[in-house]
């Protein structure tokens, strides 16, 4: 009983992340959000969410760039599928890695895997959730309660069967 309310509680918390990821994966459409930061001898990082990927790099040309939070609009989504519009860019299947002396490197992935990664343990929840008891069994814990009183205490879980 203790363990359905926390499967129950989990099950939202895993929703409401979900949820989450998703909402921000459809404003990456608008909306480019990225925080930019310091490392060890003055090396530009940046970390950003924009036209459906996200992205993490250590880039020269960023060093110009103020540290910490920016918002600029984004060019709708590219997803980490579509490389047209950038060239050079090397995004493979969602995933993207470049390196070199004169730039740094960067590390992309698509919000459709993140996306899907977040989704997938309130899928199974929610899938497991779905399973229903016999006829004959306790609604909340699965007891089979032949034999007890149609209105009696379920002796497992203490629920009463509404009717
Ligand atoms: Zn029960």
């Amino acid at each position: 009983m203790r363990r359905r309310r926390f499967r129950k509680w989990a099950k939202w918390a895993c929703t409401a992340v979900a949820m989450m990821v998703l909402a921000l994966t459809v404003a990456s459409r608008w909306w480019m959000v990225s925080y930019g930061w310091r490392g060890s001898g003055g090396a530009p990082y940046h970390v950003g969410i924009g036209t459906g990927v996200v992205t993490y790099e250590r880039n020269i040309a960023f060093e110009k760039r103020p540290t910490g939070w920016d918002l600029r609009a984004s060019a709708g989504w590219q997803w980490g599928f579509v490389s047209a519009e950038i060239p050079g860019n090397q995004w493979r299947l969602g995933v993207y890695y470049y390196s070199s002396p004169g730039f740094g490197w960067a590390l992309g992935v698509t919000l459709v895997y993140v996306a899907a990664l977040a989704s997938l343990p309130a899928a199974l929840l929610w899938y497991a959730d779905r399973r229903r008891f016999g006829p004959h069994a306790c609604s909340e814990c699965g007891y089979d309660r032949r034999g007890l009183a149609a209105d009696a205490k379920c002796p497992e879980c203490g629920t009463v069967p509404t009717k």
